[in-house]
């Protein structure tokens, strides 16, 4: 029988909360439901709240009783922000976080490299903005937990899993003994360590790296301003690197490699930790100031993904799917998007839209994006922890060199995460003017935001399904007779007229331009173009003029990723 702990987890600056367990005994008989989500971390919750978006009911299943251990993810970016605005957390997270675009590397004690992430008046969020993953967790189970689509069972684990032809069964534990579920969809979000991957006997694909990590959280006042702090090679830590990160609530993750060769016993250690901590706040010029222990944990990276992210009727998302190094915020961020790409189509397979041949876009976009991350990331980590002599000279010889040397800069592997273009998408039609346009987001690419007034942003409009932007100041009759036909089909289509402030006929919404942004970021030149976002609002058509027939073809390949 399955028995999470009751005991609140232990913080000095987050205080738990214990919910309930979701007990089968206390609610009505089980009906075979559409999808239900193992999993409640952010990602899960980000498919739950998304599937809710596109009118989908689940079932959520979450082992513990509480929300994550220790800050983990404190890292969010833009996109992720972008997400977290479609699913209505965003504004909490902004209200909470510390918003940053610059980063420091350091290199025996002199700064080698200033990073400056571009931030534009036309984006509603920062680059970056920090917040620890408990809290982001929290303010996802409030939107759940308030959402009447979104069933989220507490203290419910996942611990058998049987597939058939066209519904999944799926064994829960709970405090007072197991039960089943039918499914039609099980999306899998149960974490790196997933059961599921484990019950279908599926292997992650990929390289793990040696180099250990302590991470951890301490509480400290320090009058600095919120930046990325890299060190390479400090004193007190010859041959290794050492990461600082501002968090809300004056407390700081400090991140150090070990020494080759120590465990991670040894590392957590409290006078190890102790004696480190107080060499790294020395290095900083803020040594002997008093400092308290939030959390600590030993990690070292991984490159990992499952080569499908299909298995039977189950859907892998998140970590339970993939494994990327930290460095360069990569696993939460990924995971989001993961959540974003899936949640739509299986919106579309459960209205009967799409046939669920749809998925296999899924698990290749998203694969294709693992792949991408895995490339970049492998390059971040090889460059913080040197897995060969080589390697090291190489990276060394980038440190001092750019001191003075401005070339060397750009072989820095300090890109953070971004989100994937799915340039060679199926679902990107074949017939429309892509290749013709000089400017604006491409193929699969994510939307470009454009900022319309002092607190209204392009994307605060987007949302909800299919988004057809079209610029000028009518939407063509022809047009429009599509956009018809296709919504009473029952598909979630919206015209945004962007260039007219006032209504016109067949727009949903009409959006004045007045100052050519909108049009400048999305590379437009002419009355008549137009632009189709799939509802994760990636881009899979663009014309320099939009007639029915090639906006009719677009929606059926998208719909189906397959060329009319
Ligand atoms: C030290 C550290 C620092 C990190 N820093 C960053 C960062 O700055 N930026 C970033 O993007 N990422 C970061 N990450 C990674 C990030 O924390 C993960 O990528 C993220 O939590 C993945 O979310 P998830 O929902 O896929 O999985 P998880 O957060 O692991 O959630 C999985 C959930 O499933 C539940 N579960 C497990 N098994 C079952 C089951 N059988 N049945 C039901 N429920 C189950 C678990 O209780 C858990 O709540 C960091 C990770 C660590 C460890």
């Amino acid at each position: 029988m399955h028995q999470p702990t009751t005991e609140p987890r232990r913080s000095i600056y987050y205080d738990y909360q214990v919910h309930q367990p979701w007990l089968a005994s206390k609610n009505p008989a089980q009906p075979r439901h559409s999808v239900v989500i193992a999993g409640g971390g952010p990602v899960g919750m980000t498919a739950a709240l998304e599937l809710a978006r596109h009118g989908v009911p689940c079932v959520l299943l979450e082992s513990e009783l509480q929300v994550s251990e220790g800050s983990r993810a404190i890292v969010f970016t833009r996109r992720s922000m972008e997400i977290l605005q479609q699913v209505g957390v965003a504004e909490r997270v902004t209200q909470h976080g510390l918003p940053w675009r610059f980063g420091n590397s350091f290199y025996r004690g002199q700064r080698v490299f200033r990073m400056e992430a571009p931030q534009d008046d036309n984006d509603r969020f920062w680059p970056m903005i920090n917040l620890q993953q408990q809290y982001l967790e929290e303010y996802l189970v409030d939107a759940c937990e308030a959402h009447p689509l979104i069933d989220l069972r507490w203290g419910n684990r996942v611990t058998g899993l049987a597939q058939h032809a066209d519904h999944a069964v799926v064994e829960v534990d709970t405090p007072e003994g197991l039960y089943k579920l039918e499914t039609e969809w099980l999306v899998a979000s149960d974490g790196a360590r997933s059961g599921i991957r484990t019950l279908l006997d599926l292997t992650l694909e990929g390289a793990s790296y040696e180099g250990r990590f302590v991470i951890a959280d301490i509480r400290i006042d320090l009058p600095l301003p919120t930046e990325r702090l890299a060190f390479f090679d400090p004193e007190w830590n010859p041959r290794n690197t050492v990461l600082m990160h501002r968090e809300p609530l004056n407390i700081w993750r400090v991140d150090y490699q070990l020494p080759e060769g120590e465990t991670p016993e040894q590392a957590l250690e409290p006078e190890s930790l102790k004696a480190r901590i107080d060499a790294q706040l020395e290095l900083i010029g803020h040594g002997g100031k008093p400092w308290e222990m939030d959390w600590c944990s030993v990690y070292s990276a991984r490159t990992l993904t499952l080569p499908d992210y299909r298995a039977g009727r189950t859907l892998f998302i998140g970590d339970a799917a993939h494994l990327l190094p930290i460095f360069g915020v990569r696993g939460a961020n990924t995971g989001f998007q993961d959540a974003q790409a899936l949640a739509w189509r299986l919106g579309l397979i459960c209205s009967g839209q799409a046939s669920e041949s749809l998925l296999a876009s899924y698990s290749t976009e998203r694969v294709g994006a693992a792949w991408e991350i895995i490339d970049e990331a492998g390059k971040s980590t090889r460059f913080m922890t040197p897995p060969s002599r080589g390697f090291r000279l190489l990276r060394d010889a980038v440190l001092s060199l750019s001191l003075t040397e401005a070339f060397v800069r750009p072989l820095y592997h300090w890109r953070t995460s971004r989100p994937h273009e799915y340039t060679h998408s199926a679902l990107n039609s074949a017939g429309d003017d892509n290749a013709l346009f000089r400017a604006g987001p491409a193929h699969g690419a994510p939307p470009a935001n454009v900022r319309l007034g002092a607190d209204d942003f392009l994307l605060d409009h987007l949302g909800g399904g299919f988004d057809l932007l079209v610029f000028g100041s009518v939407v063509p009759a022809d047009v429009q007779a599509t956009v018809k036909d296709w919504k009473a089909k029952g598909l979630k289509l919206r015209v945004l007229l962007i260039g007219q402030g006032a209504q016109a006929t067949g727009a949903d919404v009409c959006l004045p331009d007045t100052e050519g942004r909108a049009r400048a970021r999305w590379g437009v030149k002419t009355d008549g173009a137009a632009y189709l976002l799939r509802p994760d609002q990636h881009v899979c058509a663009r014309w320099m003029t939009l007639d029915a027939h090639r906006l009719n073809a677009a929606l059926k390949q998208a719909t189906t990723g397959v060329a009319a």
